[in-house]
């Protein structure tokens, strides 16, 4: 067995127990982060009958999994990275769940250009900068609540998360319970945190989706 595999595995297990001992029955779900990886690499678990991924770039994800998608037509693709407004067709095209949505501009442009994939049933998370960081992508927490409701009563899109990035200097934990908190009043299914150093954290606070790259593929170049 290659090693992408084997540190999969690895985690797969790793989260199962984690599950089990903190959490009751919702799901956690494991999207491995195939960034800057290519298609030979992330293949042997497509094959291993894994369904989740996730990119942080719309173009780079666009030409990896085209034929990709092609050929495993029930993989999931979320884009957690950011998302610029004339990136939106392609993203549209490209992925089935949007992480990265933090922004009014950024909403609407989703919404109309949405009708043009009238078959496809997208999920979008709203991205929520805990930590208040100027250079960071996310919605402010105390505008999260007004922002939501507005995207999913106004403009009809089918919200079902938050996701964050924690500060890089912080601990995790206390984000993960914000967000946690956050989803409760927001009345959403899912949120998307943790990454390879802090997962279990992140499944310990509620997370339904845990967003793993580097613990599975190794280092990113
Ligand atoms: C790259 C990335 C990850 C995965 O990070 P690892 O530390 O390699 O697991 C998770 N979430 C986002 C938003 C990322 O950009």
């Amino acid at each position: 067995m290659n090693n992408t595999l084997l540190n999969y595995k690895q985690i797969i297990q790793k989260i199962d127990s984690c599950k089990k001992k903190n959490r009751n029955k919702e799901d956690v779900n494991l999207t491995v982060v195939s960034k800057t990886f290519s298609a030979d690499v992330i293949e042997p678990l497509i094959l291993e009958g894994h369904k989740i991924y996730g990119e942080n770039k719309v173009q780079e994800a666009s030409s990896k999994w085209k034929d990709l998608k092609q050929k495993y037509n029930n993989v999931r693709l979320h884009l957690i990275g950011p998302l610029q407004t004339n990136k939106v067709n392609l993203a549209l095209k490209t992925f089935d769940i949007i992480e990265t949505i933090d922004r009014e501009k950024l909403a609407i442009k989703v919404k109309n250009s949405a009708e043009n994939f009238l078959n496809k049933k997208f999920e979008f998370f709203v991205q929520v900068n805990t930590g208040n960081e100027s250079q960071k992508s996310g919605i402010e927490l105390t505008k999260t609540k007004s922002f939501t409701d507005w995207i999913i009563n106004d403009l009809k899109l089918n919200v079902t998360g938050l996701m964050c990035i924690p500060p890089l200097d912080q601990d995790p934990a206390t984000h993960f319970k914000l967000l946690m908190q956050k989803k409760l009043e927001c009345n959403l299914r899912h949120l998307s945190m943790g990454m390879s150093n802090d997962f279990e954290e992140a499944i310990k606070a509620g997370a339904t989706f845990v967003r793993v790259g580097s613990a599975i593929f190794g280092k990113r170049y």
